[in-house]
């Protein structure tokens, strides 16, 4: 028998229970970690099972634990514990703010059963709360490196990388508020938190927009190409006067299969509206669009005019590439996409980039700034 068989009907018996972390049930693999004593999670979402311990456990209570080590993973008690001393009393700690929720269904695991009570502590806190209390905790059930971030004797290589993780995380976030009525109030304020709802992502963009432009014509340029009107009252000065220079905007759009086309010509019209605000609508604003190549180059009085093309897989970076080389270069580059894109590891040279991420929460590239727009 193989893990993965032994394991088929408690997972089904955790999804069932809790369909809102299907993903995250489905997305640890088991690997086989013979005398650890324990049923542990890794830090890149592996089931590190010890077999005699699995053999011990009915269903029922295997999937409970599958529920709780999962959940270790989704609330991220691995990267919170980075400032952690004590890591045997994190790990009991983490147990307490995840079996809280477990709770109301009677799914707390018979095996790290910490509960907030026996910490001392009263219910719907988090693991830094508990952690501060000053009760004293008894060492038990090992949750592994997935728990507490210090690695294990039995962690095997393999499972997701980290940015797949974070993907998955915020898959559940959505996942829970498509259908908060039935999930339960820990998990709600996570996903919330993780994802909050309806920031205005228009005054967020309006903003970054703001600061692109500040930001390449604030530069203020003391020139004497245009005398001041000022030289006209003193005739034997000339003054020099302030040329702000008009910045350059290219948009890259992703055209690619996967989008919006709605939110995508919103989103255009948003920042149509505000370039015409700043007074920049017009000839400097250029759009490309993108899928995995560059596919036409518009110069456009309105951003509404664009024809979307495309339609294969994703490469934001190409679009920036070909954006960068448009003569003249574009100071400011808008990217709208769904995000799922690589991106390049550094920022262009002599441009910013100001990303929009349509319809989904998945981050940005750390060196832009990033607005997330939903519907
Ligand atoms: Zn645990």
């Amino acid at each position: 028998m193989s893990l993965d068989t032994d394991l088929a009907a408690p997972r089904l018996w955790a999804v069932t229970k809790y369909p809102y972390l299907a993903r995250a049930l489905f997305a640890c693999t088991a690997r086989e970690a013979v005398g650890s004593d324990t049923i542990a999670v890794d830090e890149s979402w592996q089931l590190q099972i010890d077999p005699a311990v699995l053999a011990e456990l009915d269903t029922n209570q295997t999937g409970r634990l599958l529920v709780h080590l999962v959940s270790h993973l989704v609330r991220q008690h691995a990267a919170r514990a980075e400032h952690v001393e004590d890591r045997a009393r994190w790990n009991r700690c983490g147990d307490a703010e995840i079996n809280d929720d477990l709770l109301a269904d009677d799914c707390v695991p018979a095996v790290a059963g910490t509960l907030p009570a026996d910490l001392g502590c009263t219910e719907g806190g988090l693991a830094e709360a508990y952690y501060a209390s000053e009760t004293e905790v008894l060492p038990g059930w090992d949750c592994g490196s997935g728990a507490d971030g210090v690695g294990r004797p039995w962690d095997q290589p393999g499972g997701l990388r980290p940015g797949q993780a974070e993907l998955l995380r915020l898959g559940v976030a959505a996942d829970i508020q498509r259908d908060p009525g039935s999930v339960a109030a820990g998990w709600l304020r996570w996903a919330q938190s993780v994802s909050p709802s309806r920031t205005d992502w228009r005054r967020v963009l309006a903003a970054e927009l703001r600061s692109a432009v500040a930001a390449v014509s604030g530069s203020v340029d003391y020139s004497y190409r245009r005398p001041s009107r000022r030289a006209h009252t003193n005739t034997r000065i000339v003054l020099p006067s302030m040329v702000r220079p008009v910045p350059d905007i290219a948009i890259v759009c992703d055209t690619s299969g996967s989008m919006d086309s709605q939110l995508l010509a919103r989103a255009l019209a948003e920042i149509e509206a505000l370039l015409a605000r700043a007074g920049l609508r017009g000839r400097q604003v250029r759009v490309l669009s993108v899928d995995a190549q560059v596919h036409a180059v518009d110069r456009v009085n309105r951003a509404s005019q664009v024809q979307l093309a495309g339609g294969g897989g994703t490469d934001m970076g190409a679009g920036i590439e070909a954006a960068v080389a448009l003569r003249p270069r574009p100071s400011i580059i808008v990217v709208l996409t769904d995000g799922f894109t690589p991106w390049p590891v550094k920022p262009p040279r002599g441009s910013r980039v100001v990303v929009g991420i349509l319809g989904s929460r998945v981050p940005g590239p750390d060196w832009a700034r990033t607005v997330h727009i939903d519907l």
